[in-house]
């Protein structure tokens, strides 16, 4: 990264974060003030103490200095502690914000943007951004103030001890700045690459948990386990890395000021014989020397922190930035339904990841009440056509209408309100049964609830769970058949209310009695509503009011059944396909 561009993103991470902090932060820079004068007098404290303790031999010296020196190291305590509690608390509240921003950004993303996205690694990287901003937020910042300030403190006190052996420490000190950049410069990137580490390996732990059923059935736990070691011990070789470049820096480090003072020593000696330096100037000067090396050394490595901070402002910024195509505008007219008739005028889809369209050209008129079924073989486009209509995705190309009102130019908040969908992979929370059907209207009463589920065949088996409606269901509802999964969703649509029901029928077969039982719950659901159904049983194909066969993004046939059972090869050949399986 360039240094404009990180004085771009600090400056943005400034106006839109800190300075909301502002005072806070001056505080925390007095203080720092105050750590630096402190010191700087505990440095110079060494002066009068060695002439008039160890010279002179006064002995009201003997009580005083010591007295001032526990007081300089307390103030300089206390005064980093307050000042580093608030510099914290800045950095974990910006921290806070960036992550609430995050996750309002997924939620009102385009379903396309977030399919884009490896679940696993987008969420470790981000929180892992989010923590080097605030890293660079409160460490950096502080180590920045308390850091500069002292040294300038310090190095008033040499050059006020003796002006000579200050340039020539002046001289030396560079050298020690430099190395320890490089160091810092290598800690930097192997951090890094840990960190895209640790988030591999997050994923793949979530991703093993997920799919634990799967590597037991094609029996790959050894060639997991070894996805696994290879993983960890690229972690560990990393994490290595980081600490010996760490401990290697100490004995560099060692050997190097031991030049220094050598160097030092010899040169102030040449000065002590010349008359130009007295004792106590040198001791005092010494320890200021001393104290120095440690600001020296973070402020040579704090760009570090500051880099990788503004680098991962950048990619939370990205996000942050990403444009949302399809969002709530509430300066659009409301979607006004009376009969809820829908109409397909030219449409066509093309989603941003294929080079072929999904859906091309499609027209359709659905009357207001009735029941449109679309079938046609899997990867046709029926979902895709189905998916528009709820705006997850909008077509390059058409128009779609509801009561005549262009979809596109009605607020979408409005448009969703009035369609309810039951998909065959029915989405569940780790929570009770009561919740995840209350999740379709927040605002529903146990009754209302109930009577959803006792329409929705549901009701049943919920009262014969142990703890009935208040049933925890586990994760994605492990804890539920295939077809109870099924008639929650259905309940969680009756509990919608809507006049559009877009209903994507379950492929797999379940026994007699649960189908004839979802086959009453999807009779009740849909009566008087205007429905779309991806269908994919015979009984519902036949009870539809109108059949669109779909092949290759495109309607190739429709009407009813005897209609399309004499004029489309294709449909023949699916209704022949269904009898087989029914
Ligand atoms: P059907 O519901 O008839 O089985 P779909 O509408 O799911 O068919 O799929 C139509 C085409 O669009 C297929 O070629 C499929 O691979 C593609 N497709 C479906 N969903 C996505 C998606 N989220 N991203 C990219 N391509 C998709």
């Amino acid at each position: 990264m360039e240094f404009k561009e990180l004085i771009q993103i600090t400056k943005r991470l400034f106006r839109e974060y800190v300075k909301k902090y502002f005072f806070r932060l001056l505080f925390a820079l007095s203080l720092s003030i105050v750590v630096a004068g402190s010191t700087a007098a505990i440095a110079w404290l060494l002066d009068p103490a060695v002439k008039k303790i160890f010279i002179d031999k006064d002995t009201t010296y003997a009580y005083l200095i010591p007295i001032l020196v526990i007081v300089a190291f307390s103030t300089k305590g206390l005064s980093l502690y307050f000042a580093r509690i608030h510099v914290i608390k800045v950095g974990a509240w910006i921290q806070g914000i960036i992550q609430k921003q995050l996750a309002n950004k997924i939620l009102l993303s385009d379903i396309q943007t977030l399919e884009k996205k490896h679940s696993g690694k987008y969420v470790s990287n981000i929180l892992y951004d989010a923590s080097l901003i605030q890293n660079m937020v409160s460490t950096a910042v502080l180590n920045l103030m308390k850091d500069s300030f002292t040294l300038i403190a310090l190095l008033s006190v040499m050059f006020y001890q003796n002006w000579r052996l200050a340039l020539f420490a002046i001289i030396m000190m560079p050298l020690s700045a430099a190395l320890a950049r490089t160091l810092g410069k290598r800690i930097g990137k192997a951090t890094k690459e840990s960190g895209v580490l640790a988030g591999d390996l997050t994923s793949f732990l979530s991703e093993i948990i997920r799919s634990s059923q799967m590597i037991r059935i094609f029996q790959t736990e050894k060639r997991e386990n070894l996805n696994a070691l290879n993983k960890t011990d690229a972690l560990i070789d990393k994490s290595i890395k980081i600490q010996s470049i760490l401990i290697r820096a100490t004995p560099i480090m060692e050997i190097l000021t031991g030049i220094m003072i050598a160097g030092f020593i010899f040169f102030s000696g040449t000065l002590i014989a010349k008359g130009e330096l007295e004792i106590n100037n040198f001791f005092s000067f010494l320890t200021a020397m001393m104290l120095a090396y440690q600001p020296i050394r973070s402020l040579a490595t704090i760009n570090m922190v500051l880099y990788s901070g503004a680098a991962g402002a950048k990619r939370v910024f990205t996000v942050l930035d990403e444009p949302i195509s399809i969002a709530n505008d509430t300066s659009l007219p409301k979607l006004e339904v009376k009969k809820s008739d829908i109409i397909f005028k030219d449409v066509s889809f093309k989603y941003d990841v294929t080079t072929e369209k999904a859906v091309s050209d499609i027209n359709f008129e659905i009357k207001g009440g009735t029941m449109a079924a679309f079938v046609g073989h899997s990867g046709a486009g029926k979902s895709t056509i189905i998916k528009l209509i709820p705006r997850f995705y909008d077509p390059q190309k058409g128009k779609i209408f509801i009561d005549n009102q262009d979809i596109h130019s009605v607020n979408l908040e409005s448009l969703r309100k009035n369609i309810a969908l039951v998909s065959q992979d029915v989405i569940l929370f780790d929570s009770s049964i009561k919740d995840n059907i209350a999740y379709a209207n927040q605002s529903a009463s146990d009754e209302e609830i109930v009577k959803a589920c006792q329409f929705a065949a549901a009701d049943d088996f919920i009262n014969k769970m142990p703890d009935k409606y208040n049933t925890l269901i586990g994760e994605n509802g492990v804890r539920l058949s295939g077809g109870q999964k099924q008639r929650i969703s259905i309940a969680r649509a009756v509990l919608k209310n809507s006049p559009i029901i877009l209903l994507d029928e379950a492929t797999s077969s379940l026994d007699a009695e649960t189908e004839q039982k979802i086959q009453d719950a999807i009779n009740f659901l849909t009566k008087g509503r205007t429905t779309l159904v991806i269908a994919h049983r015979l009984s519902t194909i036949l009870n539809s009011d109108k059949i669109y066969v779909v092949d290759n993004g495109k309607i190739i046939g429709e009407g009813k059944h005897d209609e399309l059972i004499k004029n489309s090869e294709v449909y023949k050949n699916f209704y022949e396909k269904q009898i087989q399986k029914n």
